[in-house]
C-alpha cells in the first residue's frame, strides 16, 4: 500500500500519487497533509524542490472530493501564487493529482498579462478551487465575474515573493473579500518582517512545519 495513505488521503488520490509516482511522502507533506486535513492553519517552510505543492493541493483536494458539490460550483478554495508560471504549475499538479475523482475537479487559474475575457468565461461554469495572482484576481472581481463568499480554505504560496513582488496592498483587499471563517495555509522559503506580520494577522493557532535545509 502506498506510504500517503497512513496520512489520511482517499482512495482517489492514493492512486494518484501512486500514478505521480511519488512512493514516500517528502518530509514536509508528512507533517503538512495530516495537519491541513484536520482543518488545522498552518504554516510551512521547506527548501525549494521539497514538495511543497502537493503539501497544499492534496488537502484542498480531498476538502472538495469530500463535501457535497452542488451544480453550481462556488469557490472554495484559493491559492494565491506571485506568478503567472507559478499558477500554471500548481494548475498543472491540481489536476494531476485530481485526476481520479469522480466528477472532475472544477479549476481556474487566473494571471495578468494575457487578455481577461477567456478567464472570465471559463469562469461561468463556476470554480471550486480557484488559482491566482492576487492583481487578475481583483480584476475578476470587479467584473463580478468571481465571488469570494464561499473560500473556505485560503492558500498563500511562496509568500515572501508576494509579499515583496509588491502584492502587499492587493493581497490585503483580497483577504478582505474573504470569509473571516476560513482555514489558512501559508507557504515561505523565508521569514522577513513582512511576512511575520502577515502570518500574524492572518494565522490562528498555526502549526508550524519547518523543514530544515539539507546540510
Ligand atoms: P517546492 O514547491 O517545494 O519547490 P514542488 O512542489 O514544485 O517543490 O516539487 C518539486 C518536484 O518534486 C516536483 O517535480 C514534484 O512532482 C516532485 N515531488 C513532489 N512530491 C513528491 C514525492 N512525494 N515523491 C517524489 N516526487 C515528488
Ligand atoms: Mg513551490
Amino acid at each position: 500500500m502506498n506510504a500517503f495513505v497512513s496520512l489520511g488521503l482517499s482512495p482517489s488520490l492514493s492512486r494518484a500519487v501512486e500514478e505521480l509516482g511519488y512512493d514516500l511522502p517528502t518530509p514536509i507533506q508528512a507533517a503538512a497533509i495530516p495537519a491541513a486535513l484536520a482543518g488545522r492553519d498552518l504554516l510551512g517552510s521547506a527548501a525549494t524542490g521539497s514538495g511543497k505543492t502537493a503539501a497544499f493541493v492534496i488537502p484542498v483536494l480531498q476538502r472538495i472530493e469530500s463535501r457535497p458539490r452542488p451544480a453550481l460550483r462556488r469557490t472554495q478554495a484559493l491559492i494565491l501564487v506571485p506568478t503567472r508560471e507559478l499558477a500554471m504549475q500548481v494548475g498543472e499538479t491540481m489536476r494531476q493529482l485530481g485526476q481520479f475523482f469522480a466528477e472532475p475537479v472544477k479549476l481556474s487559474v487566473l494571471y495578468g498579462g494575457v487578455s481577461i475575457n477567456p478567464q472570465m468565461m471559463a469562469l461561468r461554469g463556476g470554480a471550486e478551487v480557484v488559482i491566482a495572482t492576487p492583481g487578475r484576481l481583483l480584476d475578476v472581481v470587479a467584473q463580478n465575474a468571481l465571488k469570494l463568499s464561499d473560500v473556505g480554505c485560503l492558500v498563500l504560496d511562496e509568500a515572501d515573493r508576494l509579499l515583496d513582488g509588491g502584492f502587499a496592498d492587493e493581497l490585503s483587499r483580497v483577504l478582505a473579500l474573504l470569509p473571516a471563517r476560513r482555514q489558512n495555509l501559508l507557504f515561505s522559503a523565508t521569514f522577513p518582517d513582512t511576512v511575520q506580520a502577515l502570518t500574524d494577522r492572518l494565522l490562528r493557532d498555526p502549526v508550524r512545519v519547518e523543514i530544515a535545509q539539507e546540510p
